[in-house]
């Protein structure tokens, strides 16, 4: 039901293709996050047309909202919100550690055990308790064809200490991970951890491998470190998983991050900056991004990125979005949100197109280059 295979390549930038019992996806590929069972502002039908072949999903807020036995009832996830095409879900670790910071006692709100994580949710404030089986549970009964064990995520900076610990306990919670899980038609991946530490990360890919996964993640990224700091982790990282499993490299990134770490041989990627970013007001052009609340756009009557092939390119003016952003219609968010989607898919098919014609390298230099001028 599952396979990967790598079907071309250039230095260490991959062309694959990833086939699920939902579909084939291309890669190098980016999942839009569709937080609660929907992507921010788009239809399901938006979403194929800007050519989404995958999105994913958020344990921790399913699980609060609607919660397992409604989403049990319907069916399982892909019946509930109505979409047929491969879908992924994280583990819920990220949010408990992020969203429940401060939030009750312990001194984060969050309480990390061996047996697993306890936490206040972010809306009423319940106590909460994830292990790794029933985080396993729970994306069975979502019925997501990838599936991500609960990890533990640090926050930079960190200690050397703190990262051991946390790399020990999202490998122990891996293989309790791979224990709980029964259903053949989805596949886990590892997550690598290991901080900042370049031997921890080693260390965490090697062991994390050890485990022979479908696929491997790079996890513990993007919260708040220096660019450079990022790309040194992710391609030490690489370095040490095998070529012939898919990488995910989460929550990373902005464009130019992502070109990059293609270039260091990632071949997922998710972010929530494309949708977040369109509400409140910010594009991405092949020049640059552009803040479409700027006054200076406010008599510009060309679209929003004149290379762009989206239906907010081809219809409407910068002066225009502008004016609706500024007048808080909801028509803002949908084709900013439009726009920014297909500006990333688009940059996923050229970068694709580019590996497969052996040019990748050009056509990542000429797109930083594009990419830094004013637009
Ligand atoms: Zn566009």
């Amino acid at each position: 039901m599952f396979s990967f295979r790598v079907l071309k390549s250039e230095g260490r930038a991959r062309l694959g293709e990833l086939i699920t019992p939902h579909g084939r996806i291309e890669t190098p590929v980016f999942m839009p996050v569709g937080t609660q069972g929907t992507v921010k502002a788009m239809l399901h039908k938006d979403l194929l047309d800007l050519g989404t072949q995958i999105i994913l999903g958020n344990t921790y807020h399913l699980y609060l909202r609607p919660g397992l036995e409604v989403i049990r009832e319907a069916g399982g996830l892909h019946a509930f919100v109505g979409w047929h095409k491969p879908l992924l879900t994280d583990s819920g670790g990220f949010q408990v550690f992020s969203l429940s910071r401060g939030r009750g006692e312990g001194r984060s709100g969050v309480r990390v055990r061996e047996e697993g994580v306890e936490f206040r949710d972010h809306l009423a404030g319940d106590l909460h308790f994830f292990s790794p089986e029933k985080v396993v549970e729970f994306q069975e009964v979502f019925g997501s064809d990838i599936i991500m064990p609960l990890d533990e995520c640090l926050e930079y900076p960190t200690t050397y200490a703190q990262a051991r610990v946390a790399l020990e306990r999202t490998l122990n919670w891996l293989d309790r991970s791979v224990t709980a899980k029964r259903r053949e038609d989805q596949v886990l991946f590892g997550i690598v951890q290991g901080a900042f530490f370049e031997e921890l990360r080693i260390e965490s890919a090697l062991r994390t491998v050890e485990r022979n996964l479908f696929g491997y993640a790079i996890g513990g990224l993007s919260v708040g470190e220096p660019k450079e700091v990022m790309y040194a982790m992710t391609e030490l990282v690489c370095q040490y998983l095998p070529w012939d499993k898919p990488r995910y490299l989460m929550g990373v990134g902005m464009p130019e991050d992502i070109l990059e770490a293609v270039a260091m041989g990632v071949d997922m990627f998710d972010c929530v900056a494309p949708t977040r970013m369109a509400r409140t007001g910010t594009l991405f052009t092949s020049k640059g991004r552009v803040n479409i609340r700027n006054e200076r756009y406010k008599r510009d009557f060309s679209p929003p990125d004149e290379e762009c092939d989206c239906y907010t390119c081809k219809n409407f003016t910068r002066a225009y979005l502008r004016h609706l952003f500024n007048a808080e219609e909801i028509s803002a968010y949908v084709l900013n949100t439009l726009h920014n989607l297909r500006f990333y898919h688009r940059l996923m098919e050229s970068i694709r197109k580019a590996i497969k014609e052996g040019r990748f390298e050009d056509f990542r230099s000429s797109w930083h280059k594009a990419y830094t001028l004013q637009a």
